[in-house]
């Protein structure tokens, strides 16, 4: 059976599970509360009680970015068939999201995002089916969304640049007005304005005196295929989204800016999680209006299109609580 055969039959969602490795400083002296296999973390959350969480995929603390692509690229691909495609990476800070979505530049380091758009590059270049690839780069910080590729004007405070809007079109499709998306023709054109991006998203950071982990960041890749030249057939996107960390806020005393960035990002995870969990169940009302991130993915969450949840946990003892929580949400959207 083919994976993208299984992938039908399975439904159009899927939860993977990544556990990070210990970092140095961590290893000497750090314990583990849970074993994995291959689709399975079981959790030691007492004594004597060990808890069984079920995933599509559990990728272990020796995994390598190879190993996780293995299992994306059949999702990423589907695009080049039509459809939606929206693959996040969920977690706490520091459990590897953007390890895992961006990687690092050695080659065996480099992530979804990096390997997922080359392989597009090169399927659509195999097949001589015709395609226009546009690049966006984006950002939701406190309910704002803010184009990555445009620098922000010097007129504004963090706080009172407006946010970019939303519309929807008569055939339901989500339109953000203004958000710039720049024809691509290779990966190495795509690199470059992933780094405009992630320039433009620290220069951010440091007025804002804030950090990365209180953003969720999104790329998007819109596909325009062809029947013939110049007779479009279809447009569809794919999106890959390193969310904003999930850790609780009881946890990090957050006070004041960092107290209502906090509750931003837990608001639109959980606004996240009742979408998923709405169309997992098939329930008639899909609460897609709850936060900005649900109404912007809007027609790429649910219908025909497919989602992947890349959930990370830190391996540590310390960090059981969060576990418990980021493994809670991940049985809540499976
Ligand atoms: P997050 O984006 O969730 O805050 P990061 O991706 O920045 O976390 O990961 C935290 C640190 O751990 C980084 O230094 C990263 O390089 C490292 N790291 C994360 N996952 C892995 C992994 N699977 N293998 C090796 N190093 C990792
Ligand atoms: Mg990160």
């Amino acid at each position: 059976q083919s994976l993208n055969n299984y992938l039908d039959l399975k439904g159009n969602i899927r939860v993977f599970c990544r556990v990070r490795p210990f970092h140095h400083e961590e290893s000497y002296q750090s314990r583990s509360l849970f074993t994995l296999d291959e689709s399975n973390v079981f959790l030691k959350v007492a004594e004597t009680k060990i808890k069984q969480y079920k995933f599509d995929k559990v990728f272990n603390q020796s995994s390598t970015q190879g190993d996780v692509f293995a299992e994306v690229e059949p999702v990423i691909k589907s695009a080049l068939d039509g459809y939606n495609v929206c693959i996040f990476a969920y977690g706490q800070t520091g459990s590897g999201k953007t390890y895992t979505m961006e990687g690092k530049p050695t080659p065996t380091d480099l992530g979804v995002i990096p390997r997922g758009i080359q392989a597009l590059f090169d399927r659509a270049s195999e097949n001589n089916r015709r395609f226009l690839f546009t690049f966006s780069m984006l950002e939701i910080y406190m309910g704002n969304l803010r184009d990555l590729l445009v620098p922000r004007s010097k007129t504004y405070g963090f706080k009172k640049e407006p946010s970019l809007s939303i519309k929807t079109n008569p055939d339901g499709g989500i339109e953000i007005e203004n958000l710039v998306a720049v024809t691509v023709n290779s990966f190495q054109e795509v690199k470059r304005l992933y780094e405009v991006g992630t320039r433009l998203r620290s220069t951010a950071y440091t007025m804002a005196n804030s950090t990365s982990s209180r953003s969720h960041c999104l790329i998007r890749l819109s596909l325009t295929s062809f029947d013939a030249p110049e007779r479009k057939k279809a447009t569809n996107k794919l999106w890959m989204i390193d969310l904003g960390g999930s850790e609780r806020l009881v946890k990090t005393k957050a006070t004041g800016k960092r107290l209502k960035e906090g509750k931003a990002i837990n608001l639109s995870l959980s606004a996240l999680g009742d979408v998923i969990d709405a169309l997992q169940t098939k329930k008639a009302h899909v609460p897609y209006r709850n936060s900005k991130l649900t109404t912007v993915l809007r027609d790429s969450l649910g219908c025909d299109s497919k989602t992947l949840m890349l959930v990370h946990i830190r391996p540590n003892e310390d960090d059981l609580c969060e576990t418990i929580c980021t493994l809670g949400f991940a049985t809540r959207v499976r």
